[in-house]
């Protein structure tokens, strides 16, 4: 059974004050049915954490080490996000891929580190423009998907959130088709199914992600192995987001 997710990530934007406004606000709003996570900055987590009273929604982080605690300057370890209890954390989003050169097995190590300290990941992959024209979209996500998840082919108790987020749609406007992104989601669930098993590739939500707002959301959240959204920019404003979140506890009924 489907249960749906919607995750905001708001990347590297707003100013303490802005951020803080948004969770009292959303205090107040009435409580959707859906879980709901935030993927802040952070250096805000543990004030919103503190903050956050509204119901099924989650603070998360953007991104985690692939070290332990120790000397390594600046980076905020697995080990840390556990101690503010903070449930889940992006992995291997496509701009720490590009920007900052992070590797799938860097990427594998991280989620490694999350499972050491029950964070749940949530990892995500996507093609850039060049490799879906020509013809490489599959095998990339085949080879994203599979370092991944390599840790859950041993031990699938682990839990995963995976985000099929095309690069070509992130923070651009453009949005894959309902019919781009039902194929790519069936086809992470046949690989998901194939390395680990049916019954569990069918517990894995799986997020679409890429210029997703409050009016594609529905026909794309209605593909059959999509379970919600990733949301960047629709994420920003809280009552954009809050329509996302509506959207998807309709679908969840
Ligand atoms: C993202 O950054 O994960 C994302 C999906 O961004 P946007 O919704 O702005 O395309």
């Amino acid at each position: 059974m489907k249960e749906y997710i919607v995750a905001g990530n708001w990347k590297s934007n707003k100013s303490y004050l802005d951020a803080k406004g948004y969770v009292v606000k959303l205090n107040d709003y009435p409580p959707l049915d859906v879980k709901t996570i935030l993927a802040v900055p952070a250096i805000y987590a543990d004030t919103l954490f503190q903050l956050s009273k509204q119901k099924n929604v989650a603070i998360a982080l953007q991104n985690a080490s692939s070290y332990d605690d120790g000397a390594y300057t600046g980076e905020i370890s697995a080990k840390m996000i556990a101690s503010l209890a903070i449930p889940y954390c992006i992995v291997g989003h496509s701009e720490r891929r590009k920007l900052l050169g992070e590797t799938d097995e860097q990427i594998a190590d991280k989620i490694d580190q999350l499972y050491l300290h029950k964070i749940t990941p949530i990892l995500c992959i996507g093609e850039t423009m060049e490799e879906r024209n020509t013809g490489e979209t599959f095998n990339i996500i085949r080879r994203q998907l599979l370092k991944g998840v390599r840790s859950l082919i041993s031990d699938s108790s682990f839990p995963i959130i995976i985000a099929y987020e095309p690069i070509w749609a992130i923070g651009t406007g453009i949005t894959a088709t309902e019919e781009q992104a039902g194929e790519v989601h069936e086809f992470i669930f046949q690989i998901l199914s194939e390395v680990l098993g049916k019954e569990k590739a069918e517990t894995i939500p799986l997020l679409y992600g890429g210029s997703c707002n409050e009016k594609n959301a529905e026909a794309l959240f209605r593909q059959k192995h999509i379970w919600g959204g990733l949301i960047g920019g629709a994420s920003l404003e809280l009552d954009s987001f809050y329509n996302i979140m509506r959207i998807a506890a309709k679908c969840n009924a």
